[in-house]
Formats: C-alpha cells, sequence, structure tokens
C-alpha cells in the first residue's frame, strides 16, 4: 500500500471492527454509536474530526472523502428529531455526498489506550492509576473518570503553563498557583459536574473541558484546584488516535481535521 493509492475497505467491515474496538455495546449513550448515516460501501479516504459540524462535513468532502468519523455525532437524545434548519443542511450535505458518517460518543472517551482520556493523559505527561491487569482504575458516573499522578511534580501554575503549551489554549484555572500538585483525576469534555467525585478521590487537581458557575466555589471550599481546559481541546486527540489505528489496520488513508473551537 502508499498513500498515493490507499486500500479500500467496506463500510461493513470497518462498522464492526469499530464497534468491537470500541466495544459499543459495553455503554448506554445519549446518542448512537456507530454507522449514523449510511453512505458509499467502499471507503478508501476517511477524514476524523471532534464534532459532525457543517464546517467539518466540508472540509471532508472537499478532500473527497468517503467517510467522516466524530466523537459528537448526531441525533441526541435530547434534541428534537426534526430535520429543520441548521440539521437539515448537515443532514443535506451528507446525504448529497454519499458521506457515511460514524459517531463514537462515549467509547471513545473511555477506550483504554485509544480514548480521549487516555490520549489526554498522554498529552498532559499524566501517569494512570491502573489495576493489577494493566487497565486504568475509573471511578464516577459511568466510570469515566480517571486518575493518576504526574510524571513530574509541579505546582498548579506550572501545571497550567504546560497545559497551554500542550493543548495550544490558556484553560480556566481555579486554586491556588503554588499549590504542588501530584494526584490528579481527568474527565474531557463537559464533565464539570463530576468534580465532587474527583474530590471524594483526594486528588490535588481536577481536570475536565467546561466550567460551571460552581466549580469556582467547589474548588476554594474543597482545596481541589480545578481546569477547565476545553470541552474540544481535549477531545481532539481520541479522534486522532483512532484515525491512526484505522490507518493501520486497514491501510486506507485517514486525515484528522481539527477546526478550532474556543469552547
Ligand atoms: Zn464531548
Amino acid at each position: 500500500m502508499s498513500a498515493s493509492s490507499p486500500e479500500a475497505v467496506s463500510t461493513n467491515t470497518l462498522e464492526q471492527w469499530l464497534a468491537a474496538t470500541l466495544q459499543i455495546d459495553q455503554f448506554k449513550d445519549y446518542s448512537p454509536n456507530g454507522l449514523q448515516v449510511a453512505g458509499t460501501p467502499h471507503i478508501r479516504h476517511i477524514v476524523t474530526g471532534v464534532t459532525a459540524s457543517l464546517a467539518l462535513i466540508d472540509q471532508a468532502i472537499q478532500q473527497q472523502a468517503d467517510a467522516l468519523i466524530v466523537h459528537h455525532g448526531w441525533f441526541w437524545k435530547n434534541e428534537s428529531p426534526c430535520i429543520r434548519g441548521p440539521k437539515r443542511e448537515r443532514v443535506a450535505r451528507v446525504l448529497d455526498n454519499n458521506l457515511n458518517l460514524f459517531g463514537y460518543h462515549l467509547p471513545l472517551d473511555a477506550h483504554p489506550v485509544l480514548g480521549n482520556n487516555a490520549q489526554l493523559a498522554r498529552i498532559l505527561s499524566l501517569e494512570p492509576d491502573t489495576d493489577d491487569t494493566g487497565q486504568p482504575v475509573t471511578f464516577g458516573p459511568a466510570s469515566l473518570i480517571w486518575s493518576g499522578r504526574c510524571s513530574t511534580q509541579r505546582t498548579l501554575a506550572d501545571f497550567a503553563a504546560q497545559t497551554a503549551t500542550a493543548l495550544d489554549r490558556q484553560p480556566l484555572v481555579v486554586g491556588d498557583p503554588g499549590k504542588v500538585i501530584k494526584r490528579v483525576a481527568w474527565c474531557t469534555g463537559g464533565a464539570q459536574g463530576m468534580m465532587q467525585d474527583a474530590i471524594d478521590q483526594g486528588v490535588d487537581l481536577y481536570i475536565t473541558g467546561e466550567a460551571s458557575e460552581q466549580n469556582f466555589h467547589m474548588a476554594n471550599e474543597s482545596g481541589v484546584a480545578f481546569m477547565a481546559a476545553g470541552h474540544h481541546a481535549t477531545e481532539r486527540y481520541g479522534p486522532k488516535a483512532l484515525g491512526d489505528a484505522i490507518a493501520q489496520q486497514f491501510g486506507v488513508s485517514v486525515t484528522f481535521i481539527d477546526l478550532d473551537n474556543p469552547i
């Protein structure tokens, strides 16, 4: 195989491999995990990204992709099922171009190697806690929170500065800048509501993507520092790692496209 003439994989084969690799039947989720919109039956070029926005769909079409694989797909439980307005534009664009749309939400947060939490740990040099079999120790709702230690001891200010460099985005940080950070808990994306679970674990710092008003008070009153490093920024690395794994498995060409999102 070569980059100029990639192999092809059938849509069915890819879907089955993704279902097994990401163990999608282990999750109760808010959106369907798997092939959300069926397109062409053979796939040579795949685009991966964080969210199936109109902008990302257009980039995938421009690149003549056969499939788009994202963390934030469509058909969320809390949204209207009607296909109107901006949603109609997205759906029409995907159907008109015979694009396969795959979405993997919680399974792509949780995967022990390819998942957003595992990949964020790698990017931020965190060493996840593991059990006797080497699997990450997780806790909180749906076992989505990871914990571990810093590879080198750092103050909160140093940790924040290194995070800003690693993610190319200034994190929102609450806590004493001089506090030494040893134990960390993290959950990518919008997991600010799980901060109490992290506090209960006795960590020094809780990292997630987004912030809510009460996180400020919880951090000040518990002494556990809080960091919101960006929902998008913390969830880039799972889709990218998944794409690399697909390219390796099937020899297809995969391009990760990062469309910046400040939230
Ligand atoms: Zn998310």
